[in-house]
C-alpha cells in the first residue's frame, strides 16, 4: 500500500518563547526549508533573524494571538513558562504539541511534583509549602533541603539551601514566591538527563544519558555517553519513555534524574521542550534533538538517537564575558579542531546567563570533558586577570535572556 505523501513546505511551526533553544530549532527547520513564526512574548529573542517571522509583543497580546495562529499551521512551545490561557487559547486554533496538559504539569512543581507521586515515580522526598510554618514543619519532617519556586523556575533561580542549622523563616522571608516545594537534599553519585522523544503514533526513542555537572544549581557541562553501569543507563532511558508515555506526550522532552550511591534513580525534574543536556545532538548523533522536536511536532518519522561520537557540552555562561562586555577569546575553541562553537547573540553578558555552548568531540568521554574543562580554566585564568562582569538579575520569575 502507497503511503501518503509528505509535503514540508506546506507547514508553518509556530514557535511560543525566542531563546536559545527557539533558535536551534528554527536553524534546524532552516536546513529543511521548513517555515516558522516565533513569538517572543516580548523578550528578548536570540531567534529574532533566523525565524521566518518573529512576533515581538507579551504573550497578553490579543492581536499577537490571532496573527500567530493564523500563520502557523502547528505550534509547539521553546520553554515551559509559557502562561497557561496562552497555550489553551493558541490549542484551540492549532494543534499544539506538546499538549497544553504536558506543559501545564511541567511549568509548576506542585503539579509535576504531584504527577510523579501519583505515577509511581521515583522523586526526592519533598512537601508543598505556601507559607512560613508550613516551611518550618517540612524542614523538620525532611531535613536539610532546598526550597524551589513552583513557579517559572529555571536554571536554579529562586532556589533557597537550608542547611543544617538555617532557620526556616528567614529561608521563607528570602523567597521570593507565594509557593514552593521544599525537597529534601539528595547526596548523589551523579547527575544524569535523557532525552526522550514521542512521535504522533506513540512510538518513543531515547538518547544515550548524558552526565551532567552544576554549578551553583546551573549546568555547566554535559558527558556522553555518561561513565554509568549499562544497566543504570537502561532503567533511566526506560523511565523517561514510561514518563513520555504517561503524559501522552508529543515531542522532545528532556528528564532529569539523581543517581544515588546505590544506583536508585530519582527524577529531578521534566522539560517539556528540547534540553540544555541535549545540545551534544547537534554534532555527536546522527538527528539532533531539535531536528526530532520538528518531526514530532510536524508528524514527519523519527530519526536515528545514535551517538556518533563521545562528546562534552561545555555552557558558556555570561560569567566568562570579560568587564564590558567583551566575549572570551576564542582561540582555544578554533584551536581544537573538533569543537564547535555555538553562540546565541544574546545582547547583554550577565553572570549566569546562558551566551552560548561548545560541543567537544573525543576519542572517549573522559577525553573530550578534559578539554573542555582545560578550556573553561584557559577563559577562567583570562577573566581573573580582568575585572568581572557585573552581577546579573538572578530573581524568581525572571528570564534574562
Ligand atoms: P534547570 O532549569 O537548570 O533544570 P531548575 O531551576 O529547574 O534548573 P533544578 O533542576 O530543580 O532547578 O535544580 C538545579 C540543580 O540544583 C540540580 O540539577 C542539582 O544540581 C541541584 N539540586 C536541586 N535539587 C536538589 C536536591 N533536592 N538535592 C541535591 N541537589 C539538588
Ligand atoms: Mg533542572
Amino acid at each position: 500500500m502507497m503511503s501518503s505523501p509528505i509535503h514540508l513546505p506546506h507547514c508553518v511551526v509556530g514557535v511560543l518563547g525566542g531563546g536559545q533553544l527557539c533558535r536551534l530549532l528554527v536553524m534546524a527547520a532552516r536546513r529543511m526549508n521548513i517555515r516558522t513564526i516565533v513569538w517572543t512574548g516580548g523578550l528578548e529573542a536570540p531567534a529574532r533573524g533566523v525565524a521566518d517571522e518573529v512576533i515581538d509583543l507579551p504573550f497578553d497580546h490579543p492581536r499577537a494571538l490571532d496573527h500567530f495562529c493564523g500563520v502557523a499551521t502547528v505550534a509547539t512551545v521553546e520553554f515551559e513558562n509559557i502562561p497557561l490561557p496562552v497555550l489553551h487559547a493558541v490549542a484551540k486554533q492549532v494543534p499544539l504539541y506538546p499538549s497544553a496538559e504536558c506543559v501545564a504539569i511541567c511549568q509548576n512543581r506542585w503539579r509535576e511534583k504531584e504527577f510523579l507521586r501519583s505515577h509511581g515515580f521515583p522523586c526526592a522526598p519533598f512537601a508543598l509549602v505556601s507559607s512560613s510554618e508550613e516551611l518550618a514543619a517540612a524542614r523538620h519532617l525532611l531535613g536539610p533541603g532546598v526550597l524551589k519556586t513552583a513557579d517559572s523556575g529555571y536554571d536554579g533561580h529562586g532556589q533557597i539551601r537550608l542547611r543544617e542549622g538555617d532557620d526556616p523563616e528567614m529561608g521563607w522571608r528570602n523567597f521570593d514566591s507565594p509557593r514552593g516545594v521544599f525537597e529534601k537534599w539528595i547526596s548523589f553519585a551523579k547527575e544524569l538527563s535523557v532525552i526522550v522523544v514521542r512521535d504522533k503514533q506513540g512510538e518513543t526513542v531515547c538518547y544515550d544519558p548524558a552526565e551532567n555537572q552544576h554549578r551553583d544549581h546551573i549546568l555547566e557541562i554535559s558527558i556522553v555517553p555518561a561513565r554509568i553501569a549499562p544497566s543504570v543507563a537502561e532503567s533511566a532511558a526506560a523511565m523517561a519513555c514510561r514518563l513520555a508515555e504517561s503524559l501522552d506526550y508529543r515531542g522532545t522532552m528532556g528528564v532529569e534524574f539523581f543517581l544515588r550511591e546505590d544506583g536508585e534513580l530519582l527524577v529531578n525534574e521534566i522539560a517539556p521542550r528540547p534540553h540544555n543536556s541535549g545540545h551534544h545532538t547537534l554534532d555527536a548523533c546522527v538527528t539532533s534533538q531539535f531536528e526530532q522536536q520538528l518531526r514530532a511536532v510536524i508528524g514527519l518519522p523519527l530519526g536515528s538517537t545514535r551517538l556518533l561520537s563521545p562528546v562534552a557540552m561545555l555552557n558558556l555562561l555570561g560569567d566568562l564575558w570579560l568587564g564590558n562586555d567583551e566575549p572570551p577569546d576564542w582561540h582555544a575553541v578554533f584551536e581544537d579542531r573538533a569543537a564547535c562553537l555555538y553562540l546565541y547573540g544574546k545582547r547583554q553578558a550577565k553572570r549566569r546567563r546562558k551566551m552560548g555552548h561548545v560541543n567537544i568531540l573525543g576519542d572517549t568521554a573522559d577525553e573530550a570533558l578534559r578539554r573542555a574543562s582545560s578550556l573553561k580554566a584557559r577563559w577562567l585564568e583570562d577573566s581573573s586577570t580582568t575585572e568581572a562582569s557585573p552581577p546579573g538579575d538572578c530573581g524568581a520569575g525572571t528570564r534574562p535572556r
